[in-house]
């Protein structure tokens, strides 16, 4: 089911071309591990304990036994379904969902399309998710990039139904490819715009030795420190509009307030911002993948790679908000 040919997966063989292909091949926990396994031993069965390649003994409810050290694993051990109580059909589901919504899922959406009994579920799943979508720590930019912060606002309803307006401060980087055009991006909403906010931003996202561009701001001096090259270019200097000088970053700002304009009619709360974010980072990443069944695949692909994130991590994790209130749009 999972192609080895360098051709790439195909529609109708490696990912489903519609909602019903999908819910007739995954009915059940046994048909999903099985292409979860395929997905995630794309060269055949590696005990994750020993390292021993080869044909693992197969037991009841997808339980894998390493011929060479009896060590017992499933396919979805150690990755974000790890332990989970929601059926992997259901989790199928919910990723065909994901990936299918153009301006992104919120978790209230999920709940109504899959019919969860609870709102908490939903948002859990669509949490995890997003671990998968940007894989932290791994995938980190190379070559030439570009890092700049841009401001996201949005509306929220204040006390007495009046609108407050909040903004966030989004860290961009890009990578930008000679002569022309763009690669992979990553994004943050970060506290501010100091070096303490901006320099763990750029070792997170970027590989050392890459070549980052920013324009003169005080923030980004410690980059050479932490193994960068800078290539500072100063504004004053040169009198260009910053999207002249940074028009990578200035190009994926105006696509991300465009995209996040079109989800739920711009109404993102700033709580819900890092999932979209992430989302639009996976979506951005993929832009080529123009079948929809193929980003379902993708993303299923990085899941069986992500570990588990227990779910008092992800309530624990969450980032305070450190909006910046007031300004232009
Ligand atoms: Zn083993």
């Amino acid at each position: 089911m999972v192609g080895r040919d360098a051709l790439g997966p195909e529609a109708g063989r490696d990912y489903p071309r519609g909602w019903a292909e999908l819910r007739g091949w995954f009915p059940d926990e046994a048909a999903c591990l099985a292409y979860l396994e395929r997905l995630r031993w794309r060269d055949g069965f590696v005990c994750p304990s020993c390292r021993a390649a080869g044909e693992p003994w197969r037991q009841t409810r997808g339980r894998l036994t390493c011929a060479a050290c009896r060590h017992q694993t499933t396919a979805t051990a150690g990755t974000i379904f790890a332990k989970t109580r929601t059926p992997l059909p259901t989790w199928f589901a919910a990723v065909w969902y994901v990936t299918n919504q153009k301006h992104g899922a919120s978790a209230l959406g999920l709940q109504r399309v899959l019919g969860l009994g609870s709102y908490q579920t939903a948002w859990t799943m669509l949490h995890k998710l997003r671990r998968a979508m940007v894989r932290p720590g791994r995938d980190r930019l190379a070559g030439e990039v570009e890092v700049d912060g841009t401001y996201v606002g949005g509306t929220e309803p204040g006390v007495h139904g009046r609108q407050t307006y909040t903004k966030a401060v989004v860290a961009i980087a890009v990578e930008v490819h000679e002569p022309q055009g763009f690669g992979r991006v990553r994004l943050r909403r970060v506290a501010d715009v100091s070096a303490t906010s901006l320099v763990p931003f750029v070792c997170d996202a970027v590989e050392p030795g890459a070549v980052v561009r920013t324009d003169g701001w005080g923030g980004y001096n410690p980059l050479p420190e932490h193994g960068y090259v800078r290539h500072k270019t100063v504004l004053s200097a040169t009198g260009d509009p910053a999207h002249v000088s940074m028009p990578a970053v200035h190009r994926v700002a105006s696509l991300l307030k465009r995209w996040l304009l079109g989800t739920r009619g711009g109404a993102v709360r700033p709580a819900q911002l890092d999932y979209y974010l992430d989302e639009f980072t996976f979506r951005f990443n993929r832009r080529t993948s123009r079948s929809r069944g193929l980003l379902f695949y993708r993303l299923l692909e990085q899941a069986v790679v992500t570990d588990p994130v227990p779910y008092e991590i992800i309530v624990r994790r969450r980032r305070p908000l450190h909006l910046v209130a007031g300004g232009a749009p």
